[in-house]
């Protein structure tokens, strides 16, 4: 440890201290659900910062699952999947997915990060093209500089660029495949994307996509199955990516799709081959989640949630979004991180959003809502934002 590298160390981070993009860990334990959070010193906050957006992170029935995960199968999976690692729970945990996401097979990942990369290593080269909407999440831009392929922007949700952008590819020398990427539900602008006109495009020059639903599964869609489902478009999504820990209160990731896909993921899937199972013991809490997506109770909270989140937006101004995220734009990271410290000065915990995970200059609030809120916490919290 060389003080040389530590003063670096420091001068970098005071950089980002002045900058105003600086972050810590503070822990907070919650209280039941993710709804209220209590910090370090012990002061209660109303959380409006989680993706457990139908509560089922602590619902009784996935904390039971996974209880019983862990007696039947211990805890840690002992190797990578193709080793000795494999599961029958995990398998079983794939079939229902498949099932859920309505496509023949699906492969889960130990998150929906790796499972982004493993995309990558299985189907890009040197000699692909992909073609990325501007507000994607940085696993997709971090698989394809993984796969070295040859990465084109689109402005967000702008067809007509991404229907340049496809002329463009269709006259490139010696590609092996063109593929779009973009989110249903975009984490950060919780707005939706314009999924038929992109299937359309698709359509018509011979590409593919790769849909993150990772905001939208559990939120949207028969059964929360997601947006494709939503639009009966899941034929059309050649790469369906998402994560188990979001509205589906758990952790891990997955693709889904075809038979053929998912064994040749298998086979070429850095993630996944060379890491240590997700452990087995979880499957169990998983499925129970997608049992409660899938079933009436699901519906209803699918309903509770569209009515806070209606209620929230209809308090302040704001359009009512697709799923649960409700951004407030600010501009500057000191301002949104200064309205974010008077937030919580009034027992309100929500992040304020900063570059890099957005772009420079639009800094932001980024509220979620989940089912378990309740009016009187929304309530609550516009008249705290409007004082
Ligand atoms: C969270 C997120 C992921 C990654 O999923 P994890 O399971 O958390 O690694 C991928 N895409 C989007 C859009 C996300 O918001």
């Amino acid at each position: 440890m060389s003080e040389e590298y530590e003063a670096a160390y420091e001068q970098a981070l005071n950089a980002l201290e002045r900058d105003a993009l600086r972050r810590d860990l503070k822990p907070v334990t919650g209280q039941g659900n993710h709804t209220s959070v209590r910090g370090e010193d012990g002061s209660l906050f109303v959380s409006f910062s989680s993706n457990d957006y139908l509560g089922l992170a602590n619902h009784p029935k996935v904390v039971e699952a996974a209880h019983r995960g862990i007696d039947e199968c211990g805890v840690g999976s002992g190797a990578s999947r193709l080793i000795t690692g494999t599961h029958p729970a995990h398998l079983e945990l794939e079939r229902v997915l498949a099932a859920f996401k309505g496509v023949p097979a699906a492969l889960t990942f130990a998150n929906g990060y790796a499972a982004a990369s493993g995309f990558a290593t299985a189907f890009l080269s040197k000699r692909s093209i992909v073609l990325l909407d501007k507000l994607s999440h940085a696993c997709l831009i971090d698989a394809c500089r993984l796969s070295q392929a040859r990465l084109r922007v689109f402005r967000h949700n702008d067809l007509d660029k991404l229907d340049y952008l496809l002329k463009w590819s269709a006259v490139q020398p010696d590609v092996d495949r063109v593929v779009i990427m973009t989110e249903s539900i975009f984490s950060m602008d919780g707005d939706a994307a314009p999924l038929q006109g992109i299937v359309d495009l698709k359509n018509r020059y011979g590409a593919q996509l790769l849909l993150d639903e990772a905001h939208a599964v559990g939120v949207i869609g028969p059964q929360g199955a997601g947006l494709a489902a939503e639009l009966g478009l899941t034929v059309e999504v050649d790469f369906h990516l998402g994560t188990l820990g979001k509205a589906l209160g758990v952790a891990g990731g997955y693709l889904a799709g075809s038979r053929a896909m998912i064994d040749l993921l298998v086979n070429k899937a850095r993630s996944f081959i060379y890491s240590t199972a997700p452990p087995p013991s979880l499957a169990p809490a998983v499925m129970a989640a997608i049992d409660i997506s899938a079933s009436e109770e699901g519906d209803r909270r699918r309903d509770q949630l569209r009515s806070l989140v209606n209620r929230l937006t209809s308090a302040l101004g704001l359009v009512s979004p697709p799923a649960a995220i409700v951004p407030i734009a600010i501009g500057e990271a000191s301002k949104a991180l200064a309205r974010a410290v008077a937030l919580r000065e009034r027992g309100f915990y929500v992040p304020a959003i900063r570059y890099p995970t957005v772009a420079r200059g639009e800094a932001r609030l980024r509220l979620t809502v989940t089912a378990d809120h309740t009016e009187a916490q929304i309530d609550a919290l516009t008249h705290a934002m409007v004082d």
